[in-house]
């Protein structure tokens, strides 16, 4: 458990994950409404600002719906959220490998030790 800001509010809290259980609360009750929304407008083209703007939530809410890809499996038939959901994996799995590498640099920076040095790194090999 740490303290942490929640990315959607922006308050801090103490607990784990990027969302705040306000929130995440907040995101439980606003599916079902985003979901019939879209079910009820079938032929709307689906965009984050439009459902935003009809339930009248704040984006980033619909956004984090979309990301977490709550609404993929609920669209309809011919409705292409790929655009926006893609973009939003991609940045995702850029966010993912971005934090990997900084892990992976941070390990090739780690000073040898002098047992390392004397031994070899045989030891440290898995
Ligand atoms: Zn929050």
């Amino acid at each position: 458990m740490s303290l942490v800001t929640c990315k959607l509010c922006r308050k801090l809290y103490n607990g784990d994950g990027k969302i705040c259980p306000e929130c995440r609360q907040h995101l439980k009750e606003l599916y079902p409404s985003v979901r019939d929304y879209l079910r009820d407008n079938p032929n709307l083209e689906f965009n984050v600002e439009t459902v935003a703007e009809a339930l009248d939530v704040d984006i980033r809410y619909v956004q984090e719906l979309v990301s977490q890809g709550y609404l993929d499996r609920d669209l309809p038939d011919g409705m292409s959220p790929e655009v926006l959901s893609d973009r939003q994996k991609l940045a995702k799995a850029f966010e993912e490998s971005l934090d990997k590498m900084k892990a992976d640099a941070a390990v090739a920076r780690k000073p040898v030790s002098y047992g390392q040095e004397v031994y070899g790194d045989k030891s440290k090999r898995r």
